[in-house]
């Protein structure tokens, strides 16, 4: 694997930040409750302020009292202003790219595709704005009409993760401002600067729109500000993105009011390789899902189910593949890895390798930490490819970095039994140029997760398609296809125009 020599320094990093959010129109609120943090030096950028109860309190107000009227602006008025957002992420992707590198170390080409992302679901979002439509239902009785409509929702709470601080509050807020609810974003403590971004953009499509300010607000800080959000009974869907040890804290918390909650967890998601399948391809494949985002995507491969014939081809060529990885700047065009988010989440690697090799695991390539005298405050790390021969407690959890288990299997059936055995069900995909083996793994005895993919890796979605995942991963579905339902109530409306009362189930009374 190689090193780029030279890392930016902070304060290159903090000029450039400054330089893209001035572009945008964002002048950094000074403050000292917290940080803005680079992982490229792991450096402090900016002190920072932070909501309080208080300012929580007046958001939930402010936009409690602003749904009252966006509830009844006409869908297409209100995809008016998703539409103009999305032109200004057009004209600011290039700034925008720069803060998701600056606060979450991602490579240039992926912070570019996480804008990208944003840009398509305001699209999805603009067009949903003229197709929010319920059914009409046969009913029993002469001269009746059933049907279904759908209402805006109130107050959608968006809490989100680190690793990807932007797009995943796009994919909420698009969708939820077409649907006619209002929002309060509540981003990850980590990149509070791209947040800041955002929602001066958004400001800027309401005013050039002519939309109140209110219909969205977002709150600096920790998860207290989270915690207020998911036990307040005038938030009515709290969309939660992040570890599963997050969404288990906010699941009963939200359902013991009433409250409706949407949860994106943790994933530990596995490809299968069938011995038919074409190796170039899934060479490719694996590397971009397993080291891509160095680890730190929801739907990164953690898990690799290799066929035993092929195994030891296989493994050589990934092995070769990560030997020539580069790892380091990730605003270097020649970088394929970038920094983990904080020498915590090293640690955390650190341990998951400890703990696989006393479980009996391998390491066959990776594992050690690049760049600690250059930037001793950051983490780079080679991305690990480890074998094992069964799947161990540590096998069974996530460790948010770039470590990938191998295992074999003799049978499809074994293969997806191993695939199904964890706790998470959030992406998964199978290798293979058999149709036969392919449906299988697509098909209700096949995959048990949220995302199924055939010759291609676990992450990197479409926004078209609905996102989310089973089991411990949460269950919920956001972004495209029919996801917007979670944002709307409906409500089932029975039409007399018989001129007489006919009960339903033939009940007669007076
Ligand atoms: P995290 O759970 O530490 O934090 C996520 C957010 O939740 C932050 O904004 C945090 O302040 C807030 N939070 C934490 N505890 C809370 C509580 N008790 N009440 C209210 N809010 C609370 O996650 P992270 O480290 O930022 O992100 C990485 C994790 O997110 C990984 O597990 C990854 O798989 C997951 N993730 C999932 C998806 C998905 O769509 N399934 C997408 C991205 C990330």
């Amino acid at each position: 694997m190689t090193t780029t020599r030279t890392l930016p320094t902070t304060d290159d990093l903090r000029a450039r930040a400054r330089a893209a959010l001035k572009r945008i129109g964002v002048s950094v609120p000074e403050g000292t409750d917290f940080a803005a943090r680079t992982p490229i030096t792991g450096d402090e950028l900016f002190g920072l302020a932070a909501a309080g109860p208080a300012d929580t309190e007046a958001a939930i107000a402010a936009t409690r009292e602003a749904f009252l009227t966006w509830r009844t602006t006409p869908a297409p008025r209100r995809g008016e202003l998703v539409r103009r957002l999305g032109e200004l992420l057009r004209d600011h992707k290039s700034d925008l790219a720069d803060l998701i590198t600056i606060e979450a170390g991602k490579i240039r080409s992926e912070a570019l595709g996480e804008v990208q992302e944003m840009i398509d679901i305001c699209d999805f979002a603009v067009g949903l704005s003229r197709q929010l439509y319920g059914r009409t239902i046969a009913s029993e009785r002469p001269g009746h009409r059933l049907a279904e409509t759908w209402h805006p929702l109130g107050v959608v709470g968006v809490i989100s993760a680190f690793n990807f601080p932007a797009a995943v509050w796009s994919w909420n807020t698009a969708v939820a401002l077409a649907c006619g609810d209002t929002v309060i974003w509540k981003p990850s403590e980590l990149t509070p600067l791209i947040s800041l971004a955002c929602d001066r953009l958004l400001d800027q499509a309401a005013e050039d729109v002519g939309v109140p300010r209110d219909v969205h607000r977002l709150l600096l800080g920790d998860r207290a500000i989270g915690e207020q959000l998911v036990d307040d009974a005038r938030i009515a869907l709290v969309s939660a993105t992040g570890s599963t040890r997050m969404g288990r804290e906010v699941g009963p918390r939200v359902a013991a009011r009433f409250g409706r909650s949407l949860l994106e967890l943790g994933g530990n998601n596995a490809a299968v390789v069938a011995p038919s399948a074409d190796l170039d391809l899934a060479v490719q494949g694996i590397v971009f899902a397993a080291a891509g985002t160095a680890g730190q995507r929801c739907t990164t491969l953690r898990r690799l189910i290799v066929h035993r014939d092929i195994a030891d081809t296989l493994i050589a060529r990934l092995t070769a593949a990560y030997a020539k990885l580069p790892i380091g700047d990730p605003f270097d065009e020649s970088t394929l890895v970038g920094p983990l988010i904080t020498t915590k989440a090293l640690d955390g690697m650190q341990d998951a390798l400890t703990r696989a090799q006393a479980q009996g695991g391998k390491i066959l390539a990776g594992g050690g930490r690049r760049l600690a005298d250059a930037a001793p405050r950051a983490a780079y790390v080679e991305p690990v490819i480890v074998r094992v021969d069964e799947q161990t407690e540590v096998v069974r959890e996530e460790t948010f970095a770039p470590v990938l288990y191998v295992l074999t299997y003799d049978s499809l059936a074994e293969a997806i039994a191993l695939h199904n055995d964890v706790p998470q069900g959030l992406s998964s995909s199978i290798f293979t140029r058999d149709q036969q083996e392919a449906e299988l793994f697509l098909s209700a005895e096949g995959s048990d997760c949220g995302i199924a993919n055939v010759n291609i890796g676990t992450s990197g979605a479409e926004i078209g398609g609905a996102f989310g995942g089973e089991k411990e991963t949460g269950g919920g579905r956001e972004s495209g296809s029919d996801a917007w339902r979670a944002y709307m109530r409906p409500a089932t409306n029975t039409i007399n125009y018989s001129g007489r009362l006919a009960l339903a189930q033939n009940v007669s009374f007076l």
